[in-house]
């Protein structure tokens, strides 16, 4: 049928439907192109949760323009959830692109693509195996969708409401991969902890997970602070090898802001979640999402977002500034936030966070820990790169294999990464 070559962006689900999509093209008789060749089938697979994130496809889907004057017969596609949202802007903006899709019809593709080159489209299979890309760690979507509806975000509108997968898919899934030698399996969802089929809750799912990954880390995401039960937390302490890493998106550290979002939990609910989370699992790490400039905060709602930082002490922080998207709630509110302020908003929680981080990290220092050799240290040539329990990495030289395990001394820390060397 000829190579394709599929560019992601965004967040772990969508990383989970490019390997789905590249297993689909593949069992549609594609094969990836050779880096450097210009593909038959190119597909540009979107995040539209960010002005930055469309920003960024956008530039990367209008370089693609040049493809075509060298192979004219080349196939683009753009899909994911920025034309399930807003499919007009890019007909309009990149003619040279010759079809969108969504985030729910991936098994279309190759009959459309098929239509487009005049060819007849060869039947799938019923399965389709995913072509996993980020060995020895591998995602397992355990639900599609979102029914929250928070005020600033397209999830709900691009991936539709939310359905579960049936439980006995999700743990053949899981042991599949521990089966063929994955170490770090993450159950992905908009909302995990609402996950429920046929009468199993989420913590009943990872309990029974949990037990078919003995040697392996176990982590799921992401979580919603509201959803985040009791049942779960008990789940928690519980699980041999869940790993201890929890990441709790908090979003604003005031009640107003959090209302004004929908976020459906109060800062005193929130806080409770991280207490009795830390108390059956002593040492989990937490991490979090922050969004600020959200339409009408005010310094006061800042202050009490830093409030929150400082109180709950990070691990790390993803910060991000408010942007208004097309068709949520929020879109329709005044962004009275002037961007210079969000700025020294982001760059102020931003720089608090980082030298909390760093007092964790080096508190680590001395300690020895476990770590899973994912490969080659992005940071050091020569060197390898480690991710523990706690979800950090960990650069060390020395003799490793990808996918296995070592321990470390923990010798340096910085906010964002540690230093280690092999245990004696
Ligand atoms: S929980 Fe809220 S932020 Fe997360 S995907 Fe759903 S609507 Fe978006």
């Amino acid at each position: 049928m000829g190579t394709y070559e599929l560019i992601v962006y965004g967040c772990q689900m969508n990383d989970y439907d490019g390997e789905k999509l590249a297993g689909i093209m593949e069992e549609a008789g594609y094969r990836p192109a050779p880096p450097g060749d210009i593909a038959d089938v190119v597909l540009v697979y979107t995040c539209a949760v960010r002005e930055s994130a469309t920003t960024r496809a956008l530039g990367r889907i209008t370089s693609l323009a040049r493809y075509k004057k060298h192979k004219a017969d080349s196939v683009i596609g753009v899909g994911g959830c920025w034309p399930a949202v807003e499919k007009e802007v890019i007909e309009s903006s990149c003619p040279h692109v010759d079809f969108t899709f969504g985030t729910t019809n991936l098994e279309d593709v190759p009959a459309t693509v098929a239509g487009i080159r005049g060819q007849a489209a060869s039947p799938l299979p019923d399965e389709i195996r995913l072509r996993r890309a980020a060995w020895p760690r591998a995602n397992v979507s355990i639900m599609r969708g979102c029914n929250n509806f928070c005020a600033y975000c397209v999830v709900p509108y691009a991936r539709g409401p939310e359905v579960c997968r049936p439980v006995d898919d999700v743990l053949h899934e899981v042991e599949e991969l521990v089966g063929t030698g994955f170490k770090d399996i993450t159950l992905i969802g908009q909302n995990v902890n609402s996950y429920r089929h046929g009468g199993t809750s989420f913590a009943e799912l990872l309990l029974k997970a949990d037990a078919l990954c003995d040697g392996v880390f176990l982590r799921f995401t992401t979580n919603h602070p509201r959803d985040v039960n009791d049942e779960t937390v008990a789940a928690l302490g519980r699980c041999r090898n869940v790993a201890r890493h929890l990441h709790l998106p908090l979003q604003s550290g005031s009640d107003a802001v959090l209302r004004a979002m929908n976020r459906d939990y109060d800062v005193s609910r929130y806080l409770d979640v991280v207490s009795k989370v830390r108390k059956a699992v002593p040492g989990i790490c937490l991490t979090t999402d922050i969004l600020v400039g959200f339409p009408g905060e005010t310094e006061d709602d800042f202050e009490a977002t830093l409030g929150v930082v400082e109180r709950v002490r990070y691990d790390s922080a993803y910060v991000f500034m408010y942007s208004p998207r097309a068709g949520t709630a929020a879109a329709a509110l005044a962004d009275d936030v002037p961007r210079p302020e969000k700025v020294r908003r982001l760059q102020t929680v931003g720089a608090r966070q980082r030298a909390i981080a760093l007092e964790i990290n080096e508190k680590m220092v001395g300690s020895e820990k476990l770590a899973l050799v994912e490969g080659p240290s992005r940071k050091n040539a020569g060197e390898y790169a480690g991710r523990l329990s706690e979800n950090k990495i960990v650069n060390f030289a020395g003799r490793a294999r990808p996918g296995e395990f070592v321990r470390l001394e923990i010798t340096g820390a910085s906010s964002w990464t540690l230093r280690g060397e092999p245990a004696p």
